[in-house]
């Protein structure tokens, strides 16, 4: 398709992407962002190696390698500390010919909204609705005005606004019956070293550390717990502390070492898989359209897989808009549904759902073969769209 007005709603991982994509496709974008100031929901993000591969197709890989962590190891513990099994990464890399990097999301957010450019990007306006009309697609926005463009793609998120028209009804996240707290912290000699993802695993409960760039640490913890909880940021490190009680040594000096202040505390949720993902001349993309549990790390890396794929149609078919439109959806439906229901199973198991399965997993985690866990993450990095 040549010539074409995009509009992007929400400037997130996803919508900048897809905007960058787009606009080095000859395409003219315009993105709408509902907050005045991008702060991402979370500290850190680990971009396996289908999102860093999106990233070096759009020319961003030598940026993104300088502000990711160096994580050549996975270890396993158990909470109190025995070590159940270490996972050397560099066969992984071998295997899939790129490197793992996790990062801020800040430094992220940032290196995506420098490359997209400050000129059709605007912030503190929401869209309110979308609609089609005579050949067109219309983002109505709070600000009063109706946008058109050729097409609309709805980034806006796990509340998505935009997903309302697509599937014709309000599609509420399902809560996954777990709370996570993250933030960052810097390298010390009393926190595990500084190349290695190290996860503490025990009562149904974990504790995690991943190094970013900085010489720094993305720690999380997840814990189960009733939907509807809320703890105020300066009574966060006590939370943990009761709740993390006599976890290994590593841990106690994690939840000495970070500010609660800085700690977000989030319930966690995903969606069902949707029937679909684009009607007429508007798509949904990333986390409006396929929200998961981060526990298999693909949430970001799918929304970047749409991006890739989105503009791919666009570019090389010419029958239509809502054509090259559906065939992204085909091409991306089952993709998503599958790692959303698969990251749902993970995250069941990881937080006790059935206590009698998690305590087997744990059992099972020290008899892993590395290569087969290598060989399962190697396994959804080879069937995203670039291999
Ligand atoms: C705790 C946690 C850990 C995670 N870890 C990982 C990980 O390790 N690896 C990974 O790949 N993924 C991870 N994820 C998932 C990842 O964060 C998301 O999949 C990703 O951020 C989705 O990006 P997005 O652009 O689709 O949506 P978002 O990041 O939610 O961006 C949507 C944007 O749209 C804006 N917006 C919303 N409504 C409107 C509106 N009406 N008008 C205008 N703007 C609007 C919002 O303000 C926001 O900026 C994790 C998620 C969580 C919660």
């Amino acid at each position: 398709m040549y010539d074409l007005n995009v509009v992007i709603i929400g400037a997130g991982i996803g919508g900048l992407s897809t905007g960058i994509a787009l606009r080095q496709a000859g395409y003219r974008v315009k993105v709408f962002e509902r907050t005045r100031e991008l702060r991402p929901a979370g500290a850190g993000i680990s971009l396996w190696s289908n999102g860093v591969k999106v990233l070096n197709a759009l020319g961003l890989g030598e940026e993104l390698a300088a502000l990711g962590g160096q994580m050549d190891w996975m270890e396993y513990l158990t909470h109190q500390g025995e070590l159940l099994n270490s996972i050397d990464l560099q066969p992984l890399i071998q295997q899939v010919g790129q490197r793992p990097y996790p990062v801020s999301r800040t430094d992220l957010q940032q290196m995506l909204r420098d490359a997209f450019g400050p000129e059709d990007l605007e912030l503190g306006v929401k869209c309110v609705g979308v609609e089609e009309r005579e050949g067109e697609a219309i983002a109505h926005l709070d600000d009063g005005r109706a946008v058109a463009a050729d097409l609309i793609i709805g980034a806006d998120g796990v509340h998505s606004t935009v997903r309302d028209y697509v599937v014709g009804k309000p599609v509420a996240p399902r809560y996954a019956d777990y709370v996570n707290w993250n933030g960052l912290v810097p390298f010390s000699d009393d926190l595990p070293s500084g190349n290695s993802w190290v996860i503490y695993v025990g009562e149904n409960k974990r504790a995690s550390m991943m190094p970013v760039g900085g010489d720094r640490f993305y720690f999380f913890f997840g814990a189960p717990m009733a939907q509807g909880t809320t703890v105020a940021p300066a009574d966060r490190r006590e939370e943990l502390a009761t709740l993390f009680q006599g976890w290994a040594e590593p841990v106690q000096n994690l939840i000495k070492h970070l500010n609660p202040l800085e700690t977000n505390r989030l319930e966690i949720g995903d969606l069902d898989p949707l029937d679909r993902l684009v009607r007429g001349r508007i798509a949904l993309l990333g986390d409006a359209g396929h929200a998961t549990t981060p526990t298999l790390g693909q949430g970001a890396c799918q929304a970047l897989e749409d991006a890739v794929i989105l503009t791919r149609y666009l570019v090389t078919t010419t029958i239509s808009v809502s054509d090259a439109l559906q065939r992204y959806e085909n091409a991306r439906k089952q993709r998503t549904a599958d790692l959303v229901l698969k990251a749902r199973k993970r995250t069941g198991t990881i937080y006790g759902k059935d206590p009698a399965a998690t305590e087997s997993w744990y059992q099972q985690l020290s008899q892993e073969v590395p290569s087969d866990v290598t060989g399962a993450i190697a396994d959804i990095i080879l069937t995203g769209p670039l291999g």
